[in-house]
């Protein structure tokens, strides 16, 4: 590893939410780093969320070890990102499997999110509403593109991207994991540097703070930790009518 990545996560329940059904991950030893935000009726949101990070978790730390050794650079990388893809799948069908061992919870389901750092590489794996953003030399860019009812909008040219933010059908999200049999996960490779800090989170946070904003935060020299305090508590500050959960992931130079 030429980088050295320093992370710090948090979730919360908000202010409008009797449970917080988002579940995040951050492991130090494999850097990966996960969000879900779990949907269903009662508290199964929880139980889809929660399924499907520590699915992936335990994905990684067992098959993982088997991929290190690649014969070189590009197969390296192709051993690298299926292997996140794989995590993502599994974790697709253990909540498929949790839904047909339990009938009660029928209709569960939960976006992810998770990034995978190896080398200079950084594989993001997604599934619905929940995002990645990257914020290189100031600069914020959206790593992923919501697999939403109001996306589509946009992308259609019938809505702004500030139209579909506050829009009322913003929860519909057109890809979730244990939503269907089958399940398309976006997949991207990304060339990792110096400098670049990772956000990582629920909706929860993007519906109430635009870009803009949580770009300015961002750029502060603070800790991550504070970083990561003060998105929640201002999401909260506008009524936290959500769960939010967010995840940061600063890459020094080892
Ligand atoms: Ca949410």
């Amino acid at each position: 590893m030429r980088f050295q990545l320093t992370a710090s996560g948090e979730t919360d329940v908000g202010l409008a939410r009797k449970h917080n059904e988002d579940c995040f991950e951050i492991d130090p030893v494999r850097n990966l780093y996960v969000v879900a935000d779990g949907m269903g009726g009662h508290s199964h949101g929880e139980v889809a969320s929660r399924i499907a990070v520590e699915s992936i978790r335990d994905y990684i730390v067992e098959e993982g070890a088997d991929d290190r050794p690649a014969a070189d650079d590009e197969h390296h990388l192709l051993a690298h990102s299926n292997l996140l893809r794989k995590a993502v799948r599994t974790a697709h069908d253990q909540v498929l499997q949790a839904i047909q061992q339990n009938g009660a919870l029928q209709g569960m389901g939960t976006t992810v999110v998770g990034v995978l750092v190896d080398r200079d590489i950084a594989a993001v794996a997604h599934v619905g509403d929940s995002r990645a953003y990257r914020l290189r030399e100031d600069k914020l860019d959206l790593l992923t593109q919501d697999h939403t009812w109001v996306h589509e909008q946009v992308l259609a040219g019938y809505l702004s991207e500030e139209q579909a933010r506050v829009h009322p059908l913003k929860n519909v999200v057109t890809r979730a994991l244990g939503s269907e049999k089958d399940i398309t996960i976006d997949l991207q490779e990304l060339e990792v540097r110096a400098g670049d800090l990772y956000l990582i989170c629920s909706d929860g946070l993007t519906t109430m703070l635009n870009d803009q904003e949580i770009a300015e935060r961002l750029r502060a020299k603070k800790s991550l930790k504070t970083i990561c305090r003060g998105l929640i508590d201002e999401a909260n500050a506008r009524g936290g009518l959500d769960n939010i959960t967010v995840i940061l992931v600063r890459v020094d130079e080892a």
